[in-house]
């Protein structure tokens, strides 16, 4: 059933990649490209594990044997965010299914049509009334009531650290259910002097301005070697000027419009703040025509871990921009963060790979590329970015119990 999913989602990318980019202002050409063929992929990948789920073998002592089963953990709760509606729905629903849960997915309010969609889907794919249900609503109702709910076994949100907090309180004052967390970030990306000027400038653009900025692993924070920072920086700003901002549906614009009235006026207040903090506007800053919410690339530069813009996570086209001396200069400060979600490093020198791709604590460390995502990569967070992962064959563990079978070998005291 679930590759039957993945079939029917292939025969309707237009139609899917068009309700993400009216919904979230998502370019149409990005969700028929990557998002909506990235989530048939996930669903093959966790429906060719289905039936490999195994328990082991104990080697037990004082004359007992036992195995162990990996059962489903039960009904999941799924609450999403709104920036990549459709990889967020199935990133949690193929594993929770493949390990042979039901589900309630409560997508974010702002971008609920592509989850209804899929939710028709899979009534066609034959996957029975129940299992795969969709749930729409507010956060501090549909959201709320998920959590607290005692007939629901698991909860896996990806979303903002403070109503992941919420979220854990829920659990923990209802019926104790196991949450997995995915939360904000402020990733480094730390570029060296033996970096090729092109290919780093590329690398950090797109890990910053991808989505319009709307992307929990965005490089937000790019530190460039002394070296190379001024050419670098030159490129950047290059880049940025030469950004086409507007309708998502356009195939010659790369950059649509910020999610919603409410995420538009908290990147324009952030860059007022970050103004006002004494950081250099080098390119952007503004509103973009006189409808829509739509906001020029931003790079500030002259700015340090202790300013708001630095330390806060935007969720919206704004890099913070530095410069490093050392490598151990640049892990310290990488490492000045309450995030740990992700991280990049561009260099040549495997050394230098080695030693930071081991220092820094993110879930994910990308060399000389960034957003490098598939879904046999394990993703997740160190520190307040959360806990769990999504992805990967590590993500069904999220999904399953462990149950111990013991019994005696021969007839004994036991
Ligand atoms: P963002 O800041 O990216 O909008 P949020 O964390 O506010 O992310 O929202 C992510 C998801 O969490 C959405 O589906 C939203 O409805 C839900 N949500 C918001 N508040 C709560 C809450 N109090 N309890 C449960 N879910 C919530």
């Amino acid at each position: 059933m679930m590759m039957k999913l993945a079939d029917l989602i292939e025969e309707n990318v237009e139609e899917i990649a068009a309700l993400d980019a009216v919904n979230g202002g998502k370019l149409f050409t990005l969700c028929k490209a990557i998002d909506i063929p990235g989530a048939a992929r996930t669903l093959r990948y966790y429906a060719g594990a289905a039936d490999k789920i195994h328990g082991t073998v104990l080697k037990m002592s004082k004359g007992l044997q036992g195995y162990t089963l990996r059962e489903p953990i039960g009904v999941v709760g799924s609450i999403i965010p709104w920036n990549f509606p459709t990889t967020m729905f199935f990133m949690k629903a193929a594993p929770a299914l493949a390990a042979g849960c039901t589900l309630v997915v409560k997508p974010a309010e702002q971008t609920p049509l592509s989850a209804l969609y899929y939710a028709h889907l899979a009534k066609l794919a034959g996957i029975p009334d129940g299992v795969l249900n969709v749930v729409n609503g507010f956060g501090e109702t549909a959201g709320a009531a998920i959590s607290a709910h005692m007939d629901i076994d698991k909860v896996t949100f990806t979303g903002s650290t403070e109503v992941g907090r919420k979220i854990m309180a829920a659990a923990a004052a209802s019926n104790l259910k196991p949450v997995s967390l995915e939360l904000g970030g402020k990733s480094p990306l730390l570029i060296f002097d033996d970096a090729d000027i092109d290919q780093a400038a590329d690398i950090a653009f797109r890990g910053m301005f991808y989505n319009k900025g709307e992307i929990c692993v965005a490089s937000s924070r790019v530190y460039v070697q002394e070296g190379i920072y001024e050419k670098l920086v030159k490129k950047l700003v290059e880049k940025a000027k030469a950004t086409v901002v507007g309708d998502p549906f356009d195939p010659q614009v790369n950059q649509g419009p910020q999610t919603d009235k409410k995420q538009f006026e908290k990147i324009l207040s952030y860059i007022e703040h970050g103004k006002r903090e004494g950081a250099t506007l080098l390119t952007g800053g503004k509103h973009v025509g006189q409808k829509g919410y739509y906001i020029e690339p931003t790079i500030f530069t002259d700015v340090n871990e202790d300013m708001i813009i630095t330390k806060e996570e935007i969720f919206g086209p704004v890099m913070s921009l530095m410069k490093f001396k050392t490598m151990e200069e640049a892990i310290k400060r990488a490492n000045n963060t309450t995030y740990g979600l992700a991280s990049g490093i561009i260099t040549k020198n495997l050394n230098v790979a080695n030693t930071v791709s081991r220092s820094i604590r993110a879930g994910v460390v990308w060399i000389n590329c960034y957003t490098a995502f598939d879904v046999d990569c394990p993703y997740g967070g160190y520190k307040m970015s959360g806990f769990g992962r999504d992805f990967g064959l590590d993500a069904l563990n999220q999904y399953l119990q462990i149950k111990s079978v013991v019994t005696p070998i021969h007839d004994s005291p036991w």
